[in-house]
């Protein structure tokens, strides 16, 4: 991480590749310390937010500017000191993104489980089906949005990580599903493998005249990961006592400065609830959330669509892709077998 985006980050500029030589051999551990070989990194849209001066205090703290972004990743152990973690085994961790690492025994909180392969599931499934992504549809939907059968829900951003799964999850529970994306291929997606009631692009039909001809009987959910215009269309939809599931605002967190919605008088004068969460904060629900999930992927009741970029000098590309929206899915860096 090399210097604080104005905008969308810039390769070379804002991330930067570093080529460094590492030899395995040559690295002496102490007790307590093991080597990492990197296998999989989640790319995330939260990690923008992360790049950001650290003096602007959050929920997550600022990447530090001079070393490598981290994010969540999973991690083989080729090398030990420590009993607990031998060669051979998976571990999930918050990573930096690099090939190798070597973990000091009193740095070793970035870890967080050993990862137990399950059969017909492969193992990038952990950074999002059965992990970041399943929570937040789950949470979501359930803890904040109290969906019912027979309601009407819209989902923005529906083709991504999270968003597929909302909008399987939803039609399972018996809601109507409308759903935007940002491109004919993902509406495609959404109508024909998820099986979405209504999708749109949301860059050739504007989110204000789609929502009107999709839901002519008004919105009671809307699951929001976009925020901006969108939701400002949602707003304006929305039945009396609508649920607002606030999950994220992609569309605000490259560009400082842009109006918000302009409506918000309609959250009080048709009583929406409208909040916003972080899965961090129902950390007790994960466990129950990713069992459901993986009952659900092994009855084949849930599809999940993945975005692999190859490499770790691919990784940067791979993250600014997902930002802009290039690739339908889940954004993944795969770096090793
Ligand atoms: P996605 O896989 O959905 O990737 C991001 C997508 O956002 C892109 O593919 C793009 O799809 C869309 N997008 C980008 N720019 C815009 C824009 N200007 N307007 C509309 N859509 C845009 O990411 P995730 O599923 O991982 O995350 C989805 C949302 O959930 C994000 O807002 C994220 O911050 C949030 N989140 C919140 C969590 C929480 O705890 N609250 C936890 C995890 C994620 P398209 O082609 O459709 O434009």
């Amino acid at each position: 991480f090399n210097n604080i985006p104005e905008s969308m980050p810039v390769k070379g500029k804002d991330l930067v590749f570093v080529q460094q030589s590492f030899d395995l051999n040559q690295i002496l551990l102490n007790p307590g310390d093991f080597v990492l070989q990197t296998l999989y990194l989640s790319l995330d849209p939260f990690m923008r937010f992360r790049m950001r001066d650290p003096k602007v205090k959050s929920y997550v703290d600022a990447f530090e500017l001079g070393k490598p972004v981290i994010n969540l990743g999973i991690g083989r152990v080729i090398k030990s000191e420590n009993s607990q973690y031998p060669i051979g085994v998976l571990l999930e961790g918050i990573l930096p993104f690099q090939e190798y690492i070597t973990v000091v025994s009193n740095n070793s909180n970035c870890i967080r489980s050993v990862v137990k392969e399950i059969p017909g599931i492969p193992l990038s499934a952990y950074l999002g089906l059965l992990g970041v992504s399943c929570w937040t549809a789950f949470i979501g939907l359930y803890d904040i949005g109290r969906i019912k059968s027979g309601e009407t829900i819209f989902v923005s951003a529906a083709s991504g990580a999270v968003g597929q799964l909302v909008v399987q999850l939803a039609k399972l529970e018996g809601l109507r599903v409308i759903a935007s994306a940002g491109s004919a291929e993902k509406v495609e997606f959404l109508k024909n493998e998820l099986g979405c009631d209504e999708a749109f692009n949301y860059k050739q039909e504007q989110p204000r005249v789609a929502l009107k001809k999709y839901c002519p009987n008004g919105l009671d959910v809307f699951f929001d990961n976009v925020g901006g215009a969108t939701l400002e269309a949602a707003l304006s939809m929305a039945n009396d006592h609508a649920r607002f599931i606030e999950c994220g605002m992609i569309s605000q967190y490259n560009s400082s400065g842009l109006p918000g919605p302009r409506n918000l008088t309609l959250i009080v004068t048709k009583r929406i609830r409208m909040e916003g969460f972080i899965i961090s904060d129902h950390k007790h629900k994960f466990k129950e959330y990713t069992n459901k999930m993986i009952q659900l992927v092994l009855d084949r009741r849930i599809v999940f669509k993945e975005h692999v970029s190859y490499g770790i000098e691919n990784a940067i590309d791979g993250l600014i892709g997902m930002l802009k929206g290039d690739k339908l899915g889940k954004a993944l860096v795969k770096l090793a077998d």
